[in-house]
């Protein structure tokens, strides 16, 4: 196991559109040696999820776990479709922006097609935090990050957020993950 380096925002790595992953550079050690890695810095830096821009890798690879007790799940060059018009806000932080937290409006209800880390297409909903989960690592892939959509006026260094709450309120739910 090796842990990567995680970029920080004004690493240009973070603004790059990360390229597709070839079908067959999925079962080369080397890739599956990046997905133990990707997904073993994230452990290390208490991460929800980490996309590959985020170590300076810039493919479309993202990890995420949202609970201790499942498996992580892998998503290759994932495509995302909104199931329904409804949109919610809610904070989120991200290991490349550290100790801040802002309001973020994102789909609620999404599908997700991708590759798993054997190259087998698989498809899945997300619903709520994990479809926030889902679409903030993806915008990596894209070379977006979410201060690029949170809300004026809503951006808070972590201990002030944790000692005033959150400088806009609303009906969500309150959670302090990084992405
Ligand atoms: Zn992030």
């Amino acid at each position: 196991m090796s842990l990567l380096q995680v970029a920080r925002m004004g690493n240009p790595v973070l603004r790059q559109v990360a390229a597709p992953v070839e079908a067959a550079e999925i079962r080369t050690r080397a890739f599956q040696v990046f997905c133990d890695d990707l997904y073993d810095t994230m452990l290390e830096e208490d991460g929800l999820g980490l996309a590959a821009p985020q170590v300076h890798h810039s493919q479309r690879v993202v990890v995420f776990q949202l609970e201790a007790e499942e498996e992580p799940m892998f998503l290759i060059n994932p495509v995302i479709v909104p199931l329904s018009e409804t949109k919610a806000w809610g904070y989120e932080g991200c290991l490349s922006v550290p100790e801040l937290r802002g309001r973020v409006e994102r789909w609620v209800d999404i599908r997700v097609d991708a590759l798993d880390r054997k190259g087998k297409p698989f498809a899945f909903e997300a619903h709520g935090w994990a479809a926030r989960v889902v679409q903030h690592e993806c915008d990596h892939l894209d070379g977006v990050l979410y201060v690029d959509r949170a809300q004026v006026g809503s951006l808070a260094f972590l201990k002030e957020y944790r000692r005033y709450g959150p400088p806009i309120k609303g009906p969500e739910a309150e959670d302090d993950g990084e992405e």
